[in-house]
């Protein structure tokens, strides 16, 4: 399935393959991580025929893709001669040459999302610029550009303060806090000095973080999958919890600020939206991801329709499947890296090795080609009858207890 970009000459093009799957369209996906990769898995169940870009030869999309092409999906020349073979282009990353999405749209390539909607995401600044325009709630922010300006931000928003890179950022690699005024020359050291362009957001007092999927059809449908719950360690996903322990009204003021913040996006495709839950029972917007996320990972077993195959299914231009769950519970635990190299692969392997012996559980293993510290390497879902039982499967492998009984 993977072919250098030299090779494309002999590869297939578009228009000249037969049609067999549930689409027409070969779906190109700029970027072949993990999310691309299980993109290709449920694409595969459909016979849709995924494409990948991406640079690393044995990228985790690279063996289950239709075609891989090798090359910079940040590459303009790169895009361009990749976005020839698609029918249509969609991202599994946000960090990707936007401006030439926006020419190709021009001249008339079809881009789900659109390219306005990933311009306005890769830079968070900008970002939340365009949701409090739309009446969204968020932290409050402000742009810095010296450390006089972040100063002022301190005396206006107080510490700890939030200070975040306006692009390139995930995994919180971008994010640093200063707890006083004196922490803020070395957080803005950390993040790379202000040229990276910074700006600071105040302090969430978030008592949980949940997340909603959006996702949107061609014909400007919307469903929204059932609100979870996200906890983060050291800014990394490590849990997520299906659906998410919160009052009735909470739920639906989560799913409404979402479904209003995707809304204000153009294009189809699956959304994600990472947002706080104060303890005076507001939300606020974090973040929104315009793409498959770690968010949604349990849905591929405890939703009638995927997260994949709902993107798969509304950047194709079908109508979109039920979001809802088929499970009353679920819980996602994502495998970090916790070792450089050997170590790191021998202690996940441990845990997964535990994971098969637990009921409900399925292993997912992104087949990365290295193991680094704090890096997703895969994840493990539990689904069951209650939250409290898949509590306690969890808790039976992490303790390295065996699989508990029903
Ligand atoms: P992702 O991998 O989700 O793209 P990211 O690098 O874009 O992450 P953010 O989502 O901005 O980073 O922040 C990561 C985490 O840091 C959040 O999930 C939350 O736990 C914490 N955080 C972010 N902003 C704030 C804030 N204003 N106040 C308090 N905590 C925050
Ligand atoms: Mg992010
Ligand atoms: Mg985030």
């Amino acid at each position: 399935c993977q072919a250098s970009l030299e090779s494309h000459e002999t590869s297939p093009r578009n228009d000249e393959m037969p049609v067999h799957g549930l689409s027409t369209m070969i779906v190109g996906v700029l970027g072949g991580g993990q999310l691309g990769r299980m993109l290709c898995q449920a694409a595969s169940q459909m016979a849709i025929k995924v494409m990948v870009l991406d640079p690393l030869v044995n990228c985790p999309a690279s063996s289950l893709a239709y075609h891989h092409m090798v090359g910079s999906f940040d590459d303009s020349a790169t895009v361009q001669e990749f976005a020839k073979r698609c029918g249509v282009l969609t991202v599994e990353i946000e960090h990707v040459d936007v401006a030439t999405l926006e020419k190709l749209e021009q001249q008339g390539v079809d881009c789900q999302p659109k390219a306005s909607t990933i311009r306005i995401i890769q830079d968070k600044y900008l970002q939340k610029v365009h949701f409090s325009r739309h009446g969204i709630p968020l932290p409050e922010f402000m742009q810095i550009d010296d450390l006089d300006g972040a100063k002022r931000a301190g005396d206006l928003f107080g510490y700890p303060l939030m200070i975040k890179s306006k692009r390139l950022a995930y995994d919180g690699r971008g994010n640093a806090v200063a707890k006083s005024e004196e922490d803020l020359s070395s957080a803005v050291t950390a993040l790379g000095g202000f040229d990276r362009g910074l700006y600071v957001e105040k302090w969430a007092p978030f008592v949980k973080e949940l997340a909603v999927i959006v996702a949107r059809g061609r014909d400007n449908s919307i469903l929204c999958y059932p609100v979870v719950e996200t906890i983060h360690k050291e800014n990394i996903c490590h849990i997520v919890k299906a659906p998410a322990d919160v009052p009735w009204k909470i739920r639906k003021l989560a799913t409404d600020v979402s479904y209003k913040a995707v809304s204000s996006l153009e294009g189809a495709g699956v959304f994600a939206v990472e947002l706080f839950l104060t303890s005076d029972g507001q939300i606020l917007l974090n973040e929104v991801a315009p793409r498959p996320h770690n968010s949604g990972h349990h849905t591929i077993e405890s939703c009638y329709t995927s997260q994949f195959e709902q993107h798969l299914r509304a950047v194709v231009g079908l109508p979109l499947g039920d979001p809802s769950m088929k499970t009353p519970a679920a819980i996602m635990y994502n495998l970090l890296g916790e070792d450089e190299g050997e170590p790191g692969f021998h202690l996940a392997h441990q845990l997964i090795g535990r994971a098969l012996n637990v009921q409900g559980a399925t292993v997912h293993w992104y087949d990365k080609p290295e193991m680094r510290r704090q890096r997703k390497m895969g994840h493990i879902t539990i689904i069951g009858p209650s939250m409290g039982i898949v509590e306690a499967r969890l808790n039976s492998m992490l303790k390295d207890e065996g699989s508990d009984s029903p």
